[in-house]
């Protein structure tokens, strides 16, 4: 399991690369927003730890070009107290999960075992919905466009997850609980109402592919080709 640390703190950075060392990860660290965008491109990882307020390149910069390079690797990001707005922002921007400094290592050791067990689940087979071609060992979404052409579709790990457990039962209807559980490695609180947000969220991203998410009332939802209809 390799983890990419991106810190400008010293400090911080030190007990982090120390405690997750000690955890077991392979650790690399990146102390600017251009050295962990250039890592990222280099070497695969299992999960970034990334600090927002960097130099040189910040870390929504660094989370934004990593989604948009299709990568879905699972991401925590590190924000201060009071940055609620930071917080939307990162989350919105592909992030799976966040930590508020300071924060205790105890607890960001048991959310990266989270992350990192979800992101191990993926199975071998392309899964195929219309347009849209989801491959779980590849970790990427992608639809043909209208020039037969490869979109990469740019999804959280959450989204991702979310996504999987509905292409492997298209057509068919998923509870909110079988959808729950898809998630539940990460946080045992997720409610229905992060399900229905979440996969409003999804629904926008793969509406380009016309793939729909139907929401069958007081049962689930159903995805299905947009096309056949
Ligand atoms: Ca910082």
């Amino acid at each position: 399991m390799r983890l990419l640390v991106v810190e400008d703190d010293k400090m911080l950075a030190a007990g982090l690369i120390q405690a997750l060392t000690q955890a077991g990860y392979a650790v690399d660290h990146a102390e600017n927003g251009d050295v962990a965008n250039a890592l990222l491109q280099q070497a695969p990882y299992d999960l970034l730890v990334l600090d927002l307020g960097l130099p040189k390149l910040d870390g929504f910069e660094v989370l934004k070009r990593l989604r948009n390079r299709g990568d879905t690797v699972a991401v925590m990001i590190l924000t201060a107290q009071d940055a609620v707005e930071s917080r939307v922002k990162g989350l919105d921007l592909g992030a799976d999960d966040y930590l508020i400094k300071p924060f205790n290592l105890t607890e960001l050791e048991a959310r990266v075992r989270a992350l990192i067990r979800r992101g191990k689940l993926g199975s071998n087979t392309a899964l195929i919905c219309g347009a849209l071609t989801f491959n779980a060992s590849d970790k990427n979404a992608f639809y043909s466009d209208a020039n037969n052409k490869h979109q990469v579709i740019n999804l959280s790990a959450r989204e991702f997850a979310l996504l999987e457990t509905l292409m492997h039962k298209q057509n068919k209807v998923v509870s909110k609980e079988q959808l729950l559980e898809s998630l539940c490695n990460w946080d045992n609180e997720l409610g229905d109402n992060a399900i229905e947000v979440y996969v409003h969220r999804l629904r926008k991203k793969i509406a380009v592919a016309n793939v729909q998410v139907r929401t069958i009332r007081g049962l689930g939802y159903l995805l299905e080709n947009g096309l056949k209809i």
